[in-house]
C-alpha cells in the first residue's frame, strides 16, 4: 500500500501547488491521475516517487520507484543496452550482472534487438520503451509515468498502451500515471483520480470497470 498523508507541496514564490492530499493506493492498483494543465498532476507524481520532498505531509510505503517522463531523456553517447546498465552500476552490482538483467528488461519491452543501437537511431516510441526498460531494471515495486505517450502518434500511443497492460498484468506493479487525456485514463485504470487547481487538489475519486484494449 502506497500512503500520502495531508501532502502539501507549495513552491518558492508562494504557489500552493498541492494542498491536503490523501490518498491510499492499494498494492498492484493501476491509477490515473487526470486534470487541466497546473492542476498539480506532475507535483503529485513527483512527491509519491520521491524525486520532491513535501512541504508538510509524507509518503510512505514506496521502496524503490520506477520513474517514465514524457522524454525519453537517454544519454545519446550511450547504447541503449548502456542506458538501461547505467543505474544498476550505480547500485555497485557487478557489471555481468547488470548486463544480464538490462537484456532481460529490453526483451520485456521488445527492445532485444536493439540493445547496441543509440537513442538517435530509435523512433520516438522505441525510446519511451526503452525508459520504461531502464525504470523496471531497478526492480521497482511501484512504476510512475508522467504523460509517458503524450509524445507519440496516435497508433503507436495505443500500441505502447496496451504493452504497458501486459507488463503491468504479469508484474502485478502498483501504477501512478498521469495523463490530461480522460479516454485515456479510463482505457488504463482501475482508477481516475480527478484533480483541480488553485490550490491542487482531488476532486474525484473514481474505480473504473470497463474492459481494457488488448494486444
Ligand atoms: P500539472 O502536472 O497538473 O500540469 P504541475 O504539478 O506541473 O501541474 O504544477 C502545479 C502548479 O505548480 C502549477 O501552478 C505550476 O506552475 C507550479 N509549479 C510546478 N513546478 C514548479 C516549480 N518547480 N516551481 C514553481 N512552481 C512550480
Ligand atoms: P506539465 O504540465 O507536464 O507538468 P509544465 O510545463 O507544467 O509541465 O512543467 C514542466 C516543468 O517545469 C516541470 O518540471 C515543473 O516542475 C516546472 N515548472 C512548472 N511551472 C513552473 C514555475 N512556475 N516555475 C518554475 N518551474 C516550473
Amino acid at each position: 500500500m502506497i500512503e500520502a498523508r495531508t501532502l502539501t507541496r507549495t513552491f518558492p514564490g508562494g504557489t500552493v501547488a498541492l494542498e491536503g492530499i490523501e490518498l491510499r493506493i492499494p498494492e498492484g492498483q493501476f491509477v490515473s491521475l487526470v486534470g487541466p494543465s497546473g492542476c498539480g498532476k506532475s507535483t503529485l507524481l513527483s512527491l509519491l516517487a520521491g524525486l520532491d520532498t513535501p512541504s508538510s505531509g509524507s509518503v510512505v510505503g514506496v521502496e524503490r520507484a520506477g520513474v517514465v517522463f514524457q522524454e525519453a531523456a537517454l544519454y545519446p553517447w550511450k547504447t541503449v543496452l548502456q542506458n538501461v546498465m547505467f543505474g544498476l552500476e550505480l547500485s555497485g552490482l557487478p557489471k555481468a550482472e547488470c548486463q544480464a538483467k538490462s537484456e532481460a528488461a529490453l526483451r520485456t519491452v521488445h527492445l532485444a534487438r536493439f540493445a547496441k543501437a543509440y537513442p538517435h537511431e530509435l523512433s520516438g516510441g522505441m525510446r519511451q520503451r526503452a525508459a520504461i526498460a531502464r525504470a523496471l531494471v531497478l526492480e521497482p515495486n511501484a512504476l510512475f509515468l508522467d504523460e509517458p505517450f503524450g509524445a507519440l502518434d496516435a497508433q503507436t500511443r495505443s500500441l505502447l498502451q496496451t504493452e504497458l497492460l501486459t507488463l503491468w498484468e504479469r508484474t502485478q506493479l502498483s501504477v501512478v500515471f498521469v495523463t490530461h487525456s480522460l479516454e485515456e485514463a479510463i482505457a488504463l485504470s482501475d482508477r481516475v483520480i480527478l484533480m483541480a487547481s488553485r490550490p491542487g487538489r482531488i476532486i474525484a475519486d473514481v474505480l473504473i470497470d470497463a474492459p481494457r484494449p488488448r494486444e
